[in-house]
């Protein structure tokens, strides 16, 4: 058997090279300049981007929260796929296990486990580089979004080349890499910072937060609290305030006929389990609880790491003490040796000069 020295942490960031070479892409535009329809380029694929991974990945193949053909279907999967942010199947089979053990040990990203692990870290593990396809059996089975799930930079790729031999390289640069980093902190906030700020409507059993900022930039993504609440909802914004411009696209689509079937919040869903009618919010409370669990922890660790420290600080005095002392004592007897010494031949040297006198 080989054996490896590798050990995970220098793998995961093997892993992470490409994805720190996309963001180093943008810089190119220092080279190759940035013209006004770079820019505008930009957000359009930002903008676009990001409706097919809220609308597609997110609110149809995670939560089928409304009906679709299978060309739409495939088309929804296509242009999330140009966003690479993995294959369909994996995006949407993760977040299913999210759901499932939302803010518990067992969840992939939750920021319970740190919030860089939670934004991106996660990402990179080999625990999560798995396809979780037990829990996305109902997609698993067509065979078009098995390849698309295989060769998941396939469309990336595409849409990159399609930017650069019609546009150039400036608006590849700062049109489609620029956007596509943005891209994936946009999505990655709803990972992170959704569940870390914002304010809760509705308990749930985790820490999913509304949060009106990252609604607007994640195209009604924010509303994350709500869609913990009633995922299989097509709108994640609940009130009209509440901007969702996912949804409206997915209303345009409906009216054009392209999907239907569009989930909503029942009545009753809206007005169960509100904070403010002071339901006890068993998500927090328990996030609240591990957090101070693994301060004790610390504090236990740390508290006998110091202890440790001072043990091993007093054993080096107590030897240093021993060694003087040692010493100290070796010395002093080589004294009192050689003072006998001295003294015995004074005395020897005395009795001898006696005896001399005597014999004269
Ligand atoms: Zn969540
Ligand atoms: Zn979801």
């Amino acid at each position: 058997m080989v054996e490896t020295t590798e050990n995970p942490r220098s793998r995961m960031f093997m892993r992470a090279i490409p994805f720190m070479l996309v963001h180093l892409m943008p810089l190119g535009a220092i080279w190759a300049g940035v013209r006004t329809r770079d820019v505008v380029l930009c957000f359009a694929l930002y903008a676009v981007r990001m409706f097919f991974i809220t609308g597609g990945f997110h609110r149809y193949f995670a939560h089928r929260s409304y009906k679709a053909n299978r060309v739409v279907q495939f088309l929804m999967a296509f242009g999330a796929q140009t966003a690479a942010q993995r294959g369909v199947l994996w995006w949407a089979a993760h977040h299913r296990h999210h759901h499932r053990f939302s803010d518990m040990p067992e969840d992939s990203h939750s920021p319970l486990r740190g919030f860089l692990w939670s934004h991106v870290t996660w990402f990179f593990h080999s625990e999560n580089r798995r396809t979780k396809s037990e829990l996305i059996k109902d997609f698993y089975k067509y065979p078009e979004l098995r390849f698309l799930n295989k060769f998941h930079l396939l469309p990336a790729i595409m849409l990159g080349a399609v930017v650069f031999f019609t546009m150039g390289a400036s608006a590849l640069f700062t049109g489609f890499f620029l956007s596509t980093v943005l891209l994936y902190h946009g999505t990655f906030f709803i990972n992170s910072l959704a569940h870390v700020m914002g304010t809760r409507r509705f308990v749930t059993h985790d820490t999913s937060r509304n949060n009106f900022g990252l609604a607007l930039i994640t195209g009604g993504e924010g509303w994350h609290n709500n869609h913990h609440h009633y995922p299989s909802a097509a709108s994640q914004g609940f009130y009209w305030w509440e901007i969702d411009t996912t949804y409206y696209t997915l209303r345009l689509m409906n009216m054009l006929g392209l999907i239907s079937d569009l989930r909503q919040p029942t009545e009753e869903a809206l007005s169960k389990n509100l904070v403010r009618d002071g339901h006890a919010d068993i998500g927090m409370f328990q996030a609240h609880w591990s957090k101070a669990a693994s301060a004790l922890v610390n504090t236990r660790t740390q508290t006998g790491a110091f202890y440790e420290a001072r043990k091993r600080e007093v054993e080096a005095r107590r030897k240093t003490m021993e060694e003087f002392v040692v010493t100290t004592k070796t010395r002093a007897d080589e004294v009192a040796r050689s003072s006998r010494d001295q003294i015995e031949r004074a005395r020897m040297a005395a009795t001898t000069s006696q005896e001399a006198n005597i014999s004269m």
